[in-house]
């Protein structure tokens, strides 16, 4: 496969190739910066919001996307920040739902809103949901993540599945001392709910490097500890599924899924390019390399010099990250504002 330099190079179905023979089909959006939790590994003090202006209008997102996907996007997933806090949000998604050659929106949620937000999510399309949940216990949740609002995430995760959601995915960053007594517990959720259980490994960016980096546990450690459960499985789909490793617990409806951005890269396999809250077009989390995509937005900018941008921001691309257990990376934008 040959990297594509420029927009005349895009032939019918060509789709986007970087420099590293990657396929980019999948874009993830951060609709707003601001979040109803402060989560203290990601998003540890109140810090300065955007304003709203700040932000990119549902109709220049809707524009971008058309664009994306024109190019060879497939995949949206609506992120931030809390998406669901963003204003109007539903609509919205109804609006992307209706863009051409979009198959497949999802979205990334702390669940908050969701036992409200669930069934209008339903019916403008969404099928595929991931939930942040770091711990089972009500008085835990509130130490992480600042907040007394663990029954009602839960109620919002119970709704999503009555509602007949296809894919449940609970989030679970492991944190050594906080939340790895629990993991037991979460993973044997999946024996009699058919969600599928991430345990994410913590990675040291943003707001997060200021928390002890002493807490991070690998997924191998992980899969070590949930051996007592029963023997990991590996899941039919394994591999295939982004970043994630599939396993199974014997007998179970759901799934276990390791995501290792640590201790094994997926740099190779990664199809994702990023839409900043405030408009930066970024190839990777953990690079600050990004493009201003509002300016040339707000700026007049016609569909070519859009495609232009993205094309440009795929070329550049990194190869890989370089993060190792306990060091910083080169991303010093919060997850919040990225998108995580
Ligand atoms: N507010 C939404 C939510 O909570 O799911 C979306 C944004 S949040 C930044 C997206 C995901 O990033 C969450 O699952 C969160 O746990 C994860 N995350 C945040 N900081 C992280 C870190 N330092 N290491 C690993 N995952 C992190």
């Amino acid at each position: 496969m040959q990297a594509i330099k420029d927009a005349s190079q895009l032939a019918a179905g060509t789709g986007l190739i970087d420099s590293f023979a990657r396929s980019i089909t999948y874009l993830r959006l951060s609709l707003t910066d601001q979040c109803n939790l402060r989560c203290r590994y990601c998003t540890p003090g109140a810090g300065q919001k955007l304003r709203r202006a700040a932000l990119l209008r549902y109709e220049e997102l809707l524009r971008f996307v058309r664009i994306a996907v024109d190019l060879g996007v497939r995949k949206v997933r609506l992120t931030g920040g809390e998406p669901l806090l963003r204003h109007e949000v539903l609509p919205f998604v109804t609006d992307l739902a209706a863009v051409p050659g979009l198959a497949d929106i999802r979205i990334t949620t702390n669940g908050v809103l969701l036992e409200q937000c669930a069934e209008g999510l339903y019916a403008a399309g969404i099928r595929k949901l991931n939930i942040s949940l770091d711990t089972l216990q009500p008085e835990r949740y509130r130490e992480i993540t600042g907040a007394d609002l663990f029954s009602q995430v839960w109620r919002g995760i119970e709704r999503a599945q009555e509602l007949g959601f296809e894919k449940i995915k609970l989030n679970v960053v492991a944190l050594r001392g906080v939340n790895d007594d629990e993991f037991i517990d979460l993973a044997r959720l999946t024996l009699t709910r058919p969600w599928q259980v991430r345990f994410i490994e913590f990675m040291p960016v943003g707001g997060a490097a200021v928390w002890d980096r002493s807490r991070y546990i690998s997924s191998a450690e992980i899969m070590e500890r949930l051996g007592a459960l029963g023997e990991l499985v590996p899941a039919a789909d394994s591999g295939i599924n982004g970043p994630a490793r599939l396993y199974r617990l014997p007998g179970s409806l759901g799934s276990l899924g390791f995501i290792s951005p640590i201790s094994n890269h997926f740099c190779d396999r990664c199809n994702r390019l990023r839409l900043t809250a405030e408009g930066m077009l970024r190839s990777c989390l953990l690079s600050d390399q990004q493009t201003d995509l509002k300016t040339i937005l707000r700026d007049g900018g016609d569909d070519e010099a859009i495609r232009r941008a993205i094309l440009e921001a795929i070329r550049h691309k990194p190869k890989g990250h370089a993060l190792k257990p306990g060091e910083v990376g080169d991303c010093h934008g919060r997850m919040s504002r990225i998108g995580g």
